[in-house]
């Protein structure tokens, strides 16, 4: 696609998510883009991503373009040299407009934070920190081949404290080979121990081509239990409702007023810019991918080119479903006026008795003209959301 239509966008989006593809060492279950951290890379990445937004800011007059939420996440964003992300989040701020209410992202692994760096970034404006926490036990980390103990994290949580930061996620896997359900609820525990305002917790995806994967499809490591998988779900669900946590999407729970304003953009199907190597961006009806590979990426801005790999302008049927599946992820649910309102049609006109049908077989449920997923349904999440895919995609 020329660059002058990939410039063109109908409207400006208000939040940015900028990767960084690197990572002290890949995790046992990762499928992320991440390469081990080397100070020459980390220029080298600087210098594109620098470019990146100098393009953005050139071609779609940036200085108009107002940001409410920013997240660096990756990777690692925090094995870059402390000179490094502040040198991205100083970037940030030369090439973009800063809301005053700017939600500020940083995510982090507990093995790579020190108390300096985490007033660093505090005092640069970062406002949130997601740490990857990812398990207490350390049978469970191993497995996972994390580079942190639960004690750094721990430690981490409280520097993060010391330095100013009031609005810490940490987040947790379920469902890994070899993890309990005891051993689970204590990690559980522990966490919630620790008060972070939001958490995080996802079950394990294995994904192919990993190294977990393939000592569970060696028989090395035997997977978890389906069964299990989802009493750790529900578990997770009680034990942090109970402990005052939201559950406010699927995967997330928050202390009342710290939802993620970041993900919230995404889950109600908003537009976004994604900078870095394999970042993803929504652009009124345009969806854009840039460059997976580090090296590719950079060739692309080397020349003063965008390092886009695909871009798809969506069909209204395609936003329509998107809407639908990331609005189920939602405990508020679909609202059904928003969907009139930015469709010019009602979902009952688009998917004739479908939801009635789902509501009746008691996956979803429909509460003040909010269409959400019943505590049966969340089990079943995929497949609900499935039915709401366009005939001609299926
Ligand atoms: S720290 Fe995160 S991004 Fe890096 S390898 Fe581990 S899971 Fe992947």
């Amino acid at each position: 696609m020329p660059e002058e239509l990939l410039f063109s966008t109908p409207e400006l989006p208000s939040s940015l998510y900028i990767h960084v593809p690197f990572c002290v060492r890949k995790c046992l279950y990762c499928d992320f883009t991440s390469y081990p951290y080397s100070s020459d890379g980390e220029r080298e990445y600087l210098t594109g991503l620098e470019r990146e937004m100098a393009l953005w800011k050139k071609n779609v007059a940036g200085e108009r373009w107002t940001l409410s939420t920013v997240f660096i996440g990756g990777g690692t964003p925090t094995c870059l040299s402390p000179s490094g992300l502040g040198e991205i989040i100083t970037n940030v701020g030369r090439h973009f407009n800063l809301a005053p209410d700017l939600e500020y992202t940083v995510e982090a692994n507990p093995g790579t934070v020190h108390r300096a760096g985490l007033e660093a970034l505090r005092h640069s404006g970062v406002n949130r920190l997601s740490l990857g926490a990812q398990a207490c036990c350390s049978n469970t980390l191993r497995t996972l081949g994390r580079i942190h103990s639960h004690q750094q994290t721990v430690d981490a949580v409280r520097q993060a404290r010391e330095a100013g930061f009031d609005n810490i996620n940490l987040d947790l896997i379920f469902g890994v080979p070899g993890q309990t359900r005891v051993g689970w609820l204590g990690c559980l525990e522990k966490i919630i121990a620790l008060r972070p305002e939001h958490i995080s917790a996802y079950g394990l995806q294995l994904e192919t081509g990993t190294p977990l994967c393939a000592m569970v499809d060696d028989g090395i490591l035997q997977p978890c239990d389906e069964e299990l998988g989802l009493d750790m779900y529900y578990s997770a669900i009680d034990t942090l409702q109970d402990a005052g946590y939201r559950h406010y999407e699927i995967s997330n729970f928050a202390l009342l007023g710290r939802e993620c304003r970041h993900n919230l953009v995404y889950w109600h199907n908003g537009g976004y810019l994604g900078l870095g190597p394999a970042a993803h961006s929504r652009l009124g009806m345009r969806r854009i991918a840039n460059e997976e590979r580090l090296d590719s990426y950079l060739g692309a801005l080397v020349g003063e080119s965008l390092p886009v790999v695909r871009c798809e302008d969506l069909s209204v049927q395609d936003d329509m479903f998107e809407t639908v599946f990331l609005g189920l992820r939602l405990a508020a649910g679909l609202d059904l006026e928003s969907f009139l309102e930015r469709f010019g049609v009602s979902l009952e006109q688009v998917y004739p008795g479908l939801a009635e049908r789902l509501i009746r077989e008691g996956f979803l449920a429909i509460d003040a003209n909010h269409l959400s997923l019943t505590r049966r349904g969340l089990a079943m999440a995929n497949p609900v959301m499935a039915e709401f895919v366009p005939i001609t995609k299926s």
